[in-house]
């Protein structure tokens, strides 16, 4: 036998008899052989325990240098044992314990376990010691090869390995051992448990059998490892900043919202706190928008489904959409995923003249779209849906100016918001893709001309995406980050080319003959659910006075001697518009101003006796430990004045 392995620099070395990854990792150099958790034999990730009997191209992969989070196989091979270590700890804690999935990946580790043997958060610590001392004592991870028919006698009373099996392919199945505790439905793992090092486990949570909503809820832990323990804790922390901001964990918190997958998967109920901030910024928004000359309307969520022939949504959309409603008398009624068949219901509704356009027409329109259940993610990600969506109508030749005016508009209402953190992304068409886009080249080059120019003019930068146009016509997205780390689209201002014609839109123009408009869809704020969920995360839930759902929270030293007057502050300040609440439960001081704190309630007024003789009030504004002595009315001069500075209608 002689073979030999080409190494990732070209260079090769000659074996005369089989050896393993492991083996050849130290012929080259022994640091290399610590190092070494796994090796890509021509391109498919092995085992180091993987013989070498042929010619082959080997690329060693090591745990050097790996500190980020980054989609990285030396990481995922570490996280999958982790994974493996884990569940051979629980079934020796817990004997009956069964397992579902389990997937290693950049964001750590997780294993599915079923929910009649709960393991509950605070027995983590146990578990994560068991873990400890197996890493200690450097116990071998036996790599087996099982004929299939053997694990399946192995699993026959397992409720989940045996559909987890139909996913192996082949007669035989890599599965590892660990002492007596097999599994299998691994990549790739370390060959010892004494490579692991720095793990941790980091929650509980509840995850469908298959991620299917139909399927019994499973339990899932998570938890997450590195090869560093620097890159461990700098991991942690980021976990706590993110859940810091985690809107989810805000809107429970503050109680502002809830979605309860009882009453339906992605339906969010907005509690009166959340729906108060909700009405402000709809309120807001409204206003703004009908200032700059847009006009409101209410169209239904229920159309009938023609509609959505003819605008395409049907055919090229319909895996987002909700089954339509057959009524049984020929008439098919389709909840709304977009509103824009609505809004040209309405140019239509009369006989459009140029001296009109461009007309503007807004709505908080509420839609919906049946979102994968996988995806759904607080208000972030939701299936019914209220966007602050707007179609303008204009002539060709007005396209310009109206991009820049509506660009205006988003702008001015990010700074209404305090939105800094944010860029444009400019999508084109691909002028060589011909069939990806709606042909009409005049319209194309006339319009990206105009959307460019415009930006030039604002003095705006922009990164550029040919290829990214939608089909129908070039667009303008603004993009934020989520405090995951997640680029999403917050506004947007799409050209469209396509439905005017699909539904026969028409001016009449000066010249007396009828002519096509351009649709302009915009979304200011986008949808109130997502808009919420994203300011949650970057005011850390301490919305700013004009929006915070209780602006002043009156709290009374003694119950007896000052609600009353902790009453009249209160109703004083409700009746010139602000959101006051008197704390007048019978409960500690100290434990009053506390939890006035933690709702981040943005002014806390303290009132005794000095108060309540010289109609004054004590201010502790949120986040600082000042005691400020003020008149009532320069309480009010002061909470105007702050209002009125965030909003600047
Ligand atoms: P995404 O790519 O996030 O699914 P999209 O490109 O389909 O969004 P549009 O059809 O342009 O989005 O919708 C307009 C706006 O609606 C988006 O900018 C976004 O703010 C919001 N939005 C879209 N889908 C959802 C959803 N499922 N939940 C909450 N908001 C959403
Ligand atoms: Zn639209």
């Amino acid at each position: 036998m002689s073979f030999s392995i080409t190494l990732p620099d070209g260079s090769k070395r000659d074996f005369d008899k089989a050896l393993t990854v492991g083996d050849l990792a130290h012929n080259i150099a022994t640091s290399l052989g610590k190092a070494a958790v796994a090796a890509k034999v021509d391109g498919q990730l092995e085992p180091v325990d993987y013989q070498l009997n042929k010619n082959a191209k080997v690329a060693i992969i090591t745990n050097k240098a790996i500190i980020t989070n980054k989609d990285d196989e030396a990481l995922n091979v570490l996280r999958a044992t982790a994974a493996f270590l884990f569940e051979a700890v629980a079934k020796k804690a817990y004997p009956e314990l069964h397992f579902g999935e389990h997937a290693a990946d950049k964001d750590g580790f997780y294993v599915d376990t079923d929910k009649t043997n709960q393991i509950k958060i605070s027995e983590l610590p146990q578990l994560e010691k068991a873990m400890k001392k197996s890493i200690k004592n450097g116990e071998k991870i036996e790599h087996v090869q099982v004929a299939k028919s053997d694990l399946e006698a192995e699993f026959k009373d397992d409720p989940y390995k045996g559909a987890l099996l139909k996913n192996e392919k082949g007669d035989t199945v890599d599965a590892y051992k660990l002492g007596d505790f097999t599994d299998f439905g691994f990549d790739v793992l370390l060959p010892n448990t004494g490579k692991i090092k720095y793990f941790k486990l980091l929650s509980v949570a509840g995850a469908y059998w298959m991620g299917k909503s139909s399927n019994p809820m499973l339990q899932r832990i998570s938890g997450t490892a590195f090869f560093k323990e620097s890159a461990l804790k700098a991991d942690l922390k980021r976990r706590d900043e993110i859940k810091e901001r985690d809107h989810r964990t805000i809107g429970r918190d503050l109680d502002l919202f809830f979605v309860d997958p009882k009453v339906g998967a992605g339906l969010p109920y907005w509690m009166p706190k959340g729906a108060t901030i909700r009405r402000v910024i709809e309120r807001y928004i409204i206003d703004k928008e009908v200032a700059d000359g847009y006009q409101h309307v209410y169209t239904p969520v229920l159309m009938n489904l023609n509609a959505y022939k003819t605008s395409g949504h049907w055919a090229h959309y319909r895996d987002d959409m909700f089954p339509p409603m057959d009524m049984g008398d020929g008439e098919m009624l389709e909840l709304r995923p977009m509103n824009c068949p609505s809004h040209i219901e309405i140019y239509k509704h009369h006989i459009r003249s140029y001296r009109e356009l461009p007309i503007r027409i807004a709505e908080l329109g509420m839609m919906h779209r049946y979102e994968k259940s996988g995806a759904l993610s607080g208000l972030q990600r939701v299936r019914e849906m209220t966007l602050n969506d707007g179609h303008t109508f204009v002539a060709l030749d007005q396209v310009q100016d109206e991009f820049a005016k509506i660009l205006k508009l988003i702008m001015d209402v990010y700074k209404d918001f305090d939105i800094t953190d944010y860029y444009f992304r400019f999508s084109y068409r691909d002028p060589k893709n011909t069939q990806k886009y709606f042909s009409n080249d005049e319209m194309w080059e006339k319009s990206q001309k105009m959307l460019k120019g415009a930006m030039d003019d604002l003095g705006l930068d922009y990164v550029e995406a040919e290829g990214e146009a939608a089909f129908y016509g070039p667009k303008l997205d603004i993009q934020t980050k989520t405090a995951l780390g997640n680029d999403e689209t917050m506004s947007t201002i799409q050209l469209d080319f396509m439905l005017p014609e699909r539904f026969n839109l028409t001016y009449v123009g000066k010249d007396g003959e009828e002519h096509r408009p351009v649709m302009i869809h915009r979304g200011i704020v986008g949808t109130m659910e997502r808009f919420v969920a994203y300011l949650t995360e970057i005011y850390k839930g301490a919305f700013p006075t004009w929006l915070a759902p209780i602006q002043v929270e009156v709290i009374p030293v003694n119950l007896d001697a000052h609600s009353d007057y902790a009453k009249k502050v209160r109703d004083e300040l409700n009746k010139r518009g602000f959101r006051a609440e008197a704390d007048l439960r019978n409960e500690k001081l100290g434990y009053k101003i506390r939890e006035s704190q933690t709702q981040k309630i943005p002014y806390t007024l303290v009132l005794g006796d000095k108060e309540m003789k010289a109609n004054s009030v004590n201010v502790r504004p949120y986040g600082t430990d000042d005691e400020i002595a003020k008149s009532l009315d320069d309480f009010i001069k002061e909470i105007d004045k702050d209002v009125n500075s965030y909003s600047r209608k």
